[in-house]
């Protein structure tokens, strides 16, 4: 027969084999909070380090160069020079993304001293020079013009609409 004793032991044991495991559980997760954050410092140092490579080594050569020497390279080299041709790929699609995002915004450069010319302006603020716009940013600035046209029409429709309405909602609407 099991006696009073054994029960209340049991159940304490229970109870302490629970409490233990989640104070396991605990430690556990503020360990892996650690280890994620010392994890994190160690990837922005290896990005500085890297950075500091690329920098020293590796940024006045030219992309077929690096081709080249990648073709004769040892087995321990070529990671690295893969990776170098990895960044500079990388960077050069960042720069053509940014020179896109110009295009769309209608910006030039001036032919005479390289300074951007922004869609409001005809003449370069820096030197001065008349900006001569080619045909595909105009058409942009058309297109800006049609879609900023149809958007005030639809306000004034909404507008319309609402008139019989509450006059706050309209500006509400507009501040939108
Ligand atoms: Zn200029």
């Amino acid at each position: 027969m099991v006696s009073w004793e054994d029960f209340k032991d049991k159940v304490t044991e229970t109870g302490n084999t629970a409490v233990v495991k989640i104070r396991t559980a605990a430690q556990t997760v503020t360990v892996k909070g650690k280890i994620h954050d010392v994890e994190k410092e160690l990837n922005e140092n290896l990005r500085v380090l890297g950075r500091a490579v690329l920098c020293r080594d590796y940024n006045n050569i030219s992309v077929e160069e690096l081709q080249q020497k990648l073709a004769i390279a040892k087995d321990d080299e070529k990671d690295l020079l893969r990776a170098v041709l990895k960044v500079k790929d990388n960077e050069s699609i960042i720069e053509e993304y940014y020179s896109e995002i110009k295009k769309l915004e209608g910006i030039t450069a001036c032919k005479v001293c390289g300074a951007e010319v922004t869609p409001d302006s005809d003449y370069c603020i820096k030197c001065g020079t008349r900006v001569e716009r080619e045909e595909y940013t105009e058409k942009v600035i058309e297109d800006i013009k049609v879609v900023e046209n149809n958007i005030s029409e639809n306000i004034d429709n909404e507008k319309d609409e609402l008139s019989n309405g509450n006059e706050e909602d309209v500006f509400d609407m507009i501040a939108d």
